[in-house]
């Protein structure tokens, strides 16, 4: 009899018991389907979970999904400063047919858990892009943090860009200044817990860059090709090295026209403009609705009407009109699609 083994993790977003039960399944489901198992092949599963999950066995979950034969057990992983919470692990025992073809082992590791064999994970692009507004960031901050992707804001980068003009007195509705201006920019990107921090000549700046004047700059100095080109070569970089859910303008047609998922947000004006004003409201800015409902408008002619890579839906993106829905209504929108 040949017994194999198969290891796999996942994480869950909060301890509830719900939660743990649902991405447990997930998990067994992903290693049975991945590998041809038979759940009358399985022979034990051990199964560790972190301190911080207490609410329920993931054990339970096998016997829900029919694995009732095997040998089960679960225990507590050892903690590890600075390791992965909210973890859960299996490790599978399986008896492998004679009849069965030699199919390689593949070991799963889902959601945040892929970080922990980055050498395993396949890696993905998702690709966001739409109008101001329509929630891009917030959805794909969202969406990347349930997958354990980076998320990057391609968005901030051109405001960097504009941040350097306002800060060194360089017009930039002045597209030569600007060019000329690129040699001595030097824009990098940092995760750090989770959250994109963008630094320019290692100043950061990701805060200062929050605000409709430097918002306007960018959609200016973001019809400059060279600035584009620029750009463009840095954000292909970082999304070369590992998963990333990516939100901007022309992400799907041009920055990853390969990405393997491309969604298109929308969102009525008025709606993107009342976002707008909450927005800046909560960071202390005080708004007028009318005032920002033009600036959208304008955005959007200057985002769409401009001569290199335009804002415009990829061919095969696919529509996700995010006006009168919540967050969560249309992260699981998102994450359905990507499912
Ligand atoms: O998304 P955010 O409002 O931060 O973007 C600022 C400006 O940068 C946009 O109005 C748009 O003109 C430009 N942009 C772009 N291409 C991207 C991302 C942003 O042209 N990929």
């Amino acid at each position: 009899m040949n017994i194999i083994s198969v290891r796999g993790a996942t994480t869950i977003e909060e301890n509830k018991k719900e939660n743990i039960l649902e991405r447990t399944e997930e998990l067994l489901n992903t290693i049975l389907d991945e590998n041809k198992i038979e759940i009358k092949d399985i022979k034990s599963i051990i199964f560790t979970a972190t301190e911080d999950i207490t609410k329920v066995y993931p054990a339970v979950a096998a016997r829900n999904i029919g694995i009732t034969k095997a040998a089960l057990m679960c225990v507590q992983e050892m903690h590890v400063e600075g390791s992965l919470p909210m973890c859960i692990r299996i490790m599978m025992d399986f008896q492998r047919r004679d009849k069965d073809p030699k199919l390689p082992i593949k070991h799963i590791y889902l959601h945040k858990a892929s970080k922990l064999r980055p050498d395993l994970a396949e890696s993905l692009a998702i690709a966001i892009d739409g109008p101001a507004g329509a929630g891009k960031s917030t959805i794909a901050k969202e969406v990347a943090s349930q997958l354990g992707y980076v998320y990057i804001d391609t968005g901030a980068m051109y405001r960097a860009v504009a941040y350097y003009c306002k800060e060194n007195s360089i017009d930039w509705k002045r597209e030569e200044e600007v060019i000329g201006a690129l040699k001595d920019i030097k824009i990098e990107i940092q995760i750090i817990n989770e959250k994109q921090h963008i630094y320019l000549n290692k100043k950061d700046i990701t805060d200062s860059i929050r605000n409709e004047e430097i918002a306007s700059g960018a959609s200016t100095v973001a019809t400059y090709e060279k600035v584009r080109i620029e750009l463009v070569r840095l954000q292909q970089e970082l999304a070369s090295k590992t998963s990333v859910v990516m939100d901007g303008r022309d992400i799907g047609t041009h920055v990853l026209p390969n990405a393997n998922y491309k969604i298109f947000l929308t969102a009525s004006v008025t709606e993107r403009a009342m976002r707008r004003v909450q927005e800046l409201e909560q960071n202390g800015q005080q708004v007028e609705l009318k005032k920002i409902k033009e600036d959208i408008i304008k955005r959007d002619y200057n985002d769409s009407n401009r001569k290199f890579s335009p804002l415009s839906k990829a061919e095969d993106a696919i529509i996700v009109d995010t006006t009168g829905k919540s967050i969560k209504e249309v992260t699981d929108e998102v994450l359905n699609i990507i499912k």
